[in-house]
């Protein structure tokens, strides 16, 4: 091992799943028995018999290594892409079982489609699900760590339930299903602990791209912190920084940026020049609409590279992209620079319920909205948790081993691909749909009255082939944003006290969002409160080059995605952790106890244009035809078609809506 590789940890004894390395495996022709089949049945226990999620002990929120879109959970469906079928059933076994609904996914909207199911239809309705993954939850993943005894659980994906007051029917209904009381978001929020230890946000500056390693902290004292959301990751100099010249240059006299690109900064927070002051206010929101942030600052202030590298990432882990993706008219309400400029009131662009948010209204979860699937999950198979409420379902053991029992009227089937959906019969006037997947390497057939696709869009065509021509076109349209979401569990805190930072922006760095977990406090759990305690760090990437359409570089974020090894990533966050923190006396080789990487390669949903190269997030005026998701989403016969795809939204309401919608249109149907 080279000698930097040791100071930094590389050689210390944490878990690493990387038995498969994040490569891309190519799998051809039958599964069964293939030697993937078999790496994976020896990787998961498995005898072929019995699945590997019946075996004692299987408790994946634990594992750590490569998360995410784990090693084991795409290669499959990678195979339909390159064109393997699962049509004959001379190719797979017939279980004989029969069901109600099966469900294909079980993230949010196929848990949600499940709940309204059994809901309607009653508690002895017969539901299968089928999950590619090791574990439930989709994007809502728990990663749990123990250090000395103690339980430390993180997001590995979905963050929180954000504005609940807006939420459609059906996701509010889902919510008291629950029991989920949105009016405790304040109290098990703690707001103050952090400000409380003179801990606030920061910038890291890394040397390959400024010069030099520099963590600049921002004075203390959050101003308007109701406007700031709980990615806080700036100096809130800069985040409310408009107008107050000295408190903005005394933070830029601290950076390595040149005197050019300070005063570039400086002009855009706070001085006088004007943009666009030949166009009426309705011209400059047509004209900010139409561009991104990059393009404002590039063509019309007419920013340095030096500050484009600086402003990038802004916010990258709440909006999933750089700012050449970030339409400029978003970029300005997120607190971007520049309306003051542009004499243009952003914030009154947004519904008044909008304006009058605060982030402290929106509900955590410590380990974010898996919690909401997790109680999905207890709700639909009691047996498999205890407890019967929001306070206790954080520390509830799950019993993974009693998700897929035979005498049980719901069942949740891991590690099962579903790789071929038809009707037995014409889909117009057909009793029964047929669905095979694959499982340990075997393919299996069940029969069920309804099914719904709460997948993703893009698979959907390889699964179903009834679908009409026009409609997988719809389908295959929408994308999603690739994203890495990583925790990485620290023996304590303390460097990053002493730096008096508990969160960077890192424009530049490998992860461009580092912050300590949310401070959170439940009846049955709480994060750390003291500096010397166990904690973890989060540490996003968002894998775009900032070059291209959008559509490719989600394309080729996805092939980073799967590509990088664990080593990679894990030789990133100690060299990265290492840099910023050294002056608080951080040592990743002594310090780091345990690193989860999750990769989703199908990250956030979102509508696209391919013509044109637009997001539908860009405007609110597509027109029905560039809506692709309502052609797409389309019920075939018995077949409905759930998931965030199906809605364009990244949003947890979004999945549950759609999960909502899909039953009722097979309900309706009957
Ligand atoms: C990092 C991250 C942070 C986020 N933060 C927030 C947040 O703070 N608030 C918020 O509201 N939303 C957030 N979102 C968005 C939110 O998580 C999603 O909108 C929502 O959870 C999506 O649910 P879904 O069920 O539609 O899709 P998914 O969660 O993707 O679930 C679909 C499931 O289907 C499985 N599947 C696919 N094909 C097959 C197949 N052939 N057979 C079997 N299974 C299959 C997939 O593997 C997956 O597990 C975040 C998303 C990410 C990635």
């Amino acid at each position: 091992m080279r000698r930097r590789d040791r100071q930094l940890g590389m050689g210390r004894d944490i878990t690493r799943r990387d038995f498969l390395s994040g490569v891309n495996i190519a799998v051809t022709g039958s599964l069964l028995a293939t030697p993937l089949a078999q790496a994976l049945a020896a990787l998961d226990g498995s005898s072929g018999e019995h699945s590997a999620q019946m075996q004692p002990g299987y408790y994946p929120p634990t594992r750590d290594g490569l998360r995410g879109s784990h090693p084991g959970s795409f290669e499959v469906a990678h195979q339909m892409r390159d064109g393997v079928r699962f049509d004959n059933p001379a190719d797979s076994t017939d279980t004989g079982e029969q069901y109600d609904l099966v469900v294909v996914g079980g993230g949010i909207s196929g848990l949600a489609a499940a709940h309204f199911f059994q809901k309607e239809v009653g508690p002895d309705a017969r539901i299968l699900i089928v999950e590619n993954h090791d574990d439930f939850g989709g994007h809502a993943k728990r990663n749990e760590f123990h250090s000395g005894g103690r339980m430390l659980v993180d997001l590995g994906g979905t963050e929180y339930i954000e504005a609940p007051w807006s939420f459609p029917n059906a996701a509010k209904t889902l919510l008291q299903d629950m029991g989920i009381d949105v009016s405790l978001a304040r109290k098990v929020f703690d707001h103050d602990l952090y400000s409380s230890l003179k801990m606030r946000s920061g910038i890291f500056f890394d040397e390959a791209t400024f010069g030099e390693n520099r963590l600049v902290a921002g004075d203390p004292g959050i101003r308007h912190a109701e406007q700031q959301t709980a990615y806080v990751t700036l100096p809130a100099e800069l985040e409310n920084g408009i107008g107050d010249r000295e408190a903005v240059s005394a933070f830029l006299e601290r950076t390595p940026l040149s005197n050019g690109a300070r005063d570039e900064i400086l002009q855009l927070f706070c001085g006088d020049r004007e943009y666009l002051t030949a166009y009426s206010d309705e011209e400059k929101l047509a004209v900010l609409k139409s561009i991104s942030y990059m393009e404002f600052l590039s063509g019309i202030v007419g920013a340095s590279q030096e500050v484009l590298d600086f402003f990038w990432m802004w916010r990258g882990s709440y909006m999933g992209n750089g700012l050449d993706l970030t339409p400029a008219t978003a970029a300005l309400r997120y607190g971007l620079p520049g309306s003051a400029g542009l004499g243009l009131d952003v914030q009154s662009q947004r519904s008044p319920e909008w304006q009058q948010h605060s982030y402290k209204e929106d509900l955590h979860f410590p380990d974010g909205n898996a919690s909401v699937a997790r109680m999905l999950v207890r709700r639909l198979i009691p047996e498999v948790a205890p407890g019967n409420s929001m306070h206790d379902i954080i520390s509830a053991k799950f019993d993974y081993a009693r998700l897929d029992r035979k005498d049980s009227p719901v069942r949740l089937r891991l590690n099962a691909t579903a790789v071929h959906v038809r009707h037995l019969g014409d889909p117009a006037t057909a009793k029964q749909v047929e669905v095979t997947y694959v499982q340990d390497g075997n393919a299996r057939r069940v029969r069920s009255r309804y099914c719904v696709m709460a997948c993703y869009n893009s698979v959907i065509p390889y699964i179903c082939p009834e679908i009409p021509d026009g409609q997988r076109t719809a389908l295959g349209k929408s994308i999603r944003m690739p994203l890495v979401s990583t925790n990485v569990l620290v023996s304590n805190w303390k460097s990053f006290h002493k730096l008096g930072i508990f969160s960077a922006y890192c424009p530049g760095s490998y992860f461009s969002d580092i912050r300590l977990t949310y401070p959170l406090q439940f009846a049955d759990y709480s994060s750390a409160r003291t500096p010397e305690e166990p904690i973890t760090i989060k540490m996003y990437r968002i894998p775009l080059s900032g070059e291209g359409h959008a559509a490719e570089q989600f394309r080729a974020g996805r092939y980073e995605l799967l590509g990088t090894s664990f080593e990679k990533f894990e030789r990133n966050i100690r060299q990265q952790l290492g840099a910023m923190l050294a002056e608080g006396g951080f040592d990743p080789a002594r310090d780091i106890e345990a690193i989860t990487v999750n990769r989703w390669p199908h990250g956030y949903a979102l509508g696209y244009d391919h013509e044109n190269d637009q997001m539908s997030y860009w405007s609110e005026d597509w027109t029905e035809d560039q809506k692709h998701w309502l052609k797409g989403r389309q019920r075939i016969g018995r077949i409905a078609i759930a998931n965030s795809d199906a809605g364009a939204r990244a949003m947890t309401e979004a999945a549950i809506e759609e999960g909502f919608r899909a039953t009722r249109e097979l309900l309706n149907e009957s």
